[in-house]
């Protein structure tokens, strides 16, 4: 089949470039070194690259596929995995990865068992759970107990801890909270004899400190996607001033396949939508439409999209239709037109995954 123009997908890789000097450069002044993490973006390998020749230390992932894919376009950074392995992946993670997050002792134990196989020394990062409760140790006893055994087994190399928040239980990475990372850094250091190498802030959700220049001193290491890759969330929902840095690295472009004027609410009774919900509609009259040829197949949250035209209201969608009320629109759309979005990080997460979507670097 031939390959389709629409929908598309701009990725602008110079935009990208000064998004990441932007975050590296106040990262570095505060001696923070950043991990650059691809999953946002599906691990493409394009943006892998900028993040490397950025001077990010790692390229990181919670999947091995995507950092495997790194190391065959031959990013020579070292890979690091931030969703501790399963079992199951313990031989490929070795393999894959020079450093993992680790928050389980059984899964350490197997990944020592497979570097002394595969003759290396695995690097691993404790995590530490501060609340957000997801991944991480929570009871200190247990979480000084795998320090020890990191710091004793004899194929890896026991780097540091780190904590993640936001991500789950949306928890604020406050200075109260890196502070207490700090003391269970301290804890780890009385415990096995020695000062850690790394101790991990955290997320972009971490980097207002690093903004703030609140960090406390001996945190020196930060995982970083979005801060990166969109630089929106701080801005849009935190309310940093992030105008120096650019919300438009990925723009998803799509076409119009049917303009009409049609009546605002659905005439006849209301069942559920393809989705199973229940939808609710406002009568406005009737009011002009378009039709796009992308859905929630593509980018599955249509709220999370941001028309570059402000005029334009985005009204729902199905699987592979978008519905646009473009009736206070200063151009006259027609069928052919494309319409461009900016979007937050879950349509990134999708359409750089879609089949269908043409990506195309800019
Ligand atoms: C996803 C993830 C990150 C990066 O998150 P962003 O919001 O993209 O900066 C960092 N650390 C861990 C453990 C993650 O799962």
């Amino acid at each position: 089949m031939k390959k389709r123009l629409y929908p598309r997908l701009l990725v602008d890789l110079k935009k990208l470039e000064h998004n990441a000097e932007c975050v590296l450069k106040e990262c570095n002044r505060q001696g923070i070194r950043v991990a650059g993490v691809i999953k946002g973006c599906n691990g493409m390998t394009e943006c892998a690259e900028v993040f490397a020749r950025s001077g990010c230390t790692q390229i990181a992932s919670s999947r091995l596929e995507q950092l495997n894919a790194c190391r065959m376009a031959g990013i020579s950074a070292d890979m690091l995995l931030i969703r501790s392995p399963m079992l199951s992946e313990a031989e490929e993670a070795v393999r894959v990865a020079d450093i993992s997050l680790n928050s389980d002792i059984a899964v350490m134990k197997e990944l020592n068992r497979q570097a002394a196989l595969q003759n290396k020394i695995h690097k691993v990062i404790l995590m530490k759970d501060l609340g957000d409760l997801r991944e991480g140790f929570w009871e200190m006893e247990e979480f000084l107990e795998a320090a020890l055994l990191a710091e004793h087994l004899e194929y890896l190399e026991f780097m540091g801890i780190g904590t993640n928040l936001g991500c789950y239980g949306a928890i604020e990475a406050t200075v109260e909270k890196m502070e207490e990372l700090v003391r269970c850094a301290e804890a780890v250091e009385a415990k096995i004899g020695r000062r850690l190498e790394l101790i991990s802030a955290g997320n972009t959700f971490s980097y207002p400190r690093v903004l703030e220049g609140d960090m406390p001193e001996r945190i020196n290491h930060i995982r970083i996607g979005e801060a990166m890759l969109l630089a929106r969330d701080l801005q849009d929902l935190w309310g940093y001033d992030l105008s120096h840095m650019h919300q438009d690295v990925f723009r998803l472009q799509a076409e119009i396949l049917e303009v009409r004027d049609k009546p605002t609410q659905p005439i006849g009774k209301v069942l559920y939508d393809a989705f199973g919900q229940q939808p609710e509609h406002e009568d406005r009259g009737i009011r002009r439409r378009a039709l796009l040829g992308v859905g929630k197949v593509d980018y599955v949250y249509e709220d999370q999209l941001l028309p570059v035209d402000q005029d334009i209201q985005i009204l729902g969608a199905s699987s592979d239709h978008t519905i646009l009320d473009v009736e206070d629109c200063k151009h006259r759309y027609q069928v052919g037109d494309i319409v461009e979005f900016q979007m937050f990080y879950g349509p990134m997460v999708y359409v750089t995954k879609s089949k269908e979507v043409n990506i195309v670097f800019v």
